[in-house]
């Protein structure tokens, strides 16, 4: 099924839909452990989740086999990340057609960043220089078969923040008119870079409506769960971070249960309030860990841990293997 249906129904029931995102683990441990995670977090029954695509396309092999796992083994609607850097237009159609193969129904379209060492994005031969070509494609050539969804940035793409105040007020409404032609030419549903301002996040959503866009706009939640981490990923998306939040971290910063703790209850805060604005879909970056993410979910009373009474499903051992 798509990610649009799955998230239509979930909201006609009167529900929040939340997801969750994982990536390709670097050892065949990690890859077990995935799995076994996996198995724990879908008995509470998020309406889909997603498998990165490594940067540069590093884990093409990889994170075709995982989403073939993910649907067709622990059963959980699969959107797969397909970016468009190192793709000539053939070896994108060879993963499109495995996923189609595989019974996926759902692409995150991306373009993709530079790949390692290089600083801009430049096109390969035969290939696609953003991610509208590639929804433009997808549609050309599979018809109505994928449900698209395309990432939208609150802040603006960090290839134009230029300055520490953020993007100019023109990149900034640049970038929503093409996230507007990447829905007008098929995508389906929006997937925002992660936040922690969360007043960005709902002016975002506002001015998207005005300029017609009407899909629906979920919102990319990083719960903080390492201090390391949290600046390495702000830093690299230029993501704005409350002084109240750099206040709160400063004391804590070496202890890394008080971190986990305290972005578990920052999540809870920042997802009450997108709900209470009646946003009501979630996408969890759970960096493969689970203990964050469904403490959120917790706190927000959207999982009950004492109502799970199915026993985890047995499986077969995955036998991915990395090359
Ligand atoms: P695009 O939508 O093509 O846009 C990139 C920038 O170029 C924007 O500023 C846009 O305004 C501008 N632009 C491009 N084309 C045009 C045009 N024709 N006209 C006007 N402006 C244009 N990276 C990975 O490697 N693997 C992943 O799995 C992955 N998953 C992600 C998931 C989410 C939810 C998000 C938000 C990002 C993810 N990324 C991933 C990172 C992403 O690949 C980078 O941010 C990349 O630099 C841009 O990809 P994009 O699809 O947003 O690009």
């Amino acid at each position: 099924m798509k990610v649009i249906d799955k998230i239509n129904n979930g909201l006609a029931n009167n529900g929040v839909v939340f997801s969750f995102e994982f990536f390709p683990p670097r050892t065949e441990e990690g890859i077990d452990n995935l799995f076994d995670r996996m198995d724990r977090m879908v008995v509470h029954q998020p309406a889909f989740c997603d498998i990165t695509w490594g940067a540069g396309g590093s884990t093409s092999a990889l994170t075709l086999d995982i989403a073939n796992k993910m649907q067709n083994m622990i059963c959980v609607e699969t959107m797969m990340h397909l970016t468009c850097t190192n793709m000539p237009v053939e070896k994108l159609e060879d993963a499109l057609n495995t996923v189609k193969a595989n019974g996926i129904q759902n692409i995150l379209a991306l373009r993709g960043d530079p790949p390692h060492g290089q600083d801009t994005f430049v096109t390969i031969e035969g290939g696609f220089s953003c991610a509208l070509d590639l929804v433009k494609h997808i549609k050309a050539k599979y018809g109505d078969y994928f449900g698209i969804t395309v990432a939208g940035y609150p802040e603006a793409h960090p290839e134009v923040i230029t300055s520490e105040a953020g993007a100019t007020e023109e990149a900034y409404r640049k970038d929503l008119a093409y996230l507007k032609e990447k829905v007008d030419a098929g995508a389906e549903v929006i997937v925002t870079q992660l936040f922690y301002d969360t007043d960005i996040f709902l002016k975002f959503v506002s001015n998207c409506r005005e300029i017609g866009i009407k899909c629906p706009i979920v919102p990319g939640i990083m719960p903080i769960q390492n201090y390391k981490g949290f600046l390495r990923m702000t830093s690299l998306c230029k993501t704005k971070v409350p002084e109240e939040i750099k206040a709160a971290l400063e004391p804590i910063k070496d202890n890394e249960e008080a971190v986990r703790a305290y972005g578990i209850h920052l999540g809870t805060e920042m997802c009450k309030k997108i709900l209470a604005h009646d946003i009501r879909t979630l996408h969890l970056y759970s960096l493969n860990l689970e203990k964050s993410v469904l403490g959120i979910l917790q706190n927000l009373g959207l999982i009950d841990f004492s109502k799970i009474s199915r026993p985890l499903p047995w499986r077969p051992p995955t036998n991915i293997r990395r090359n």
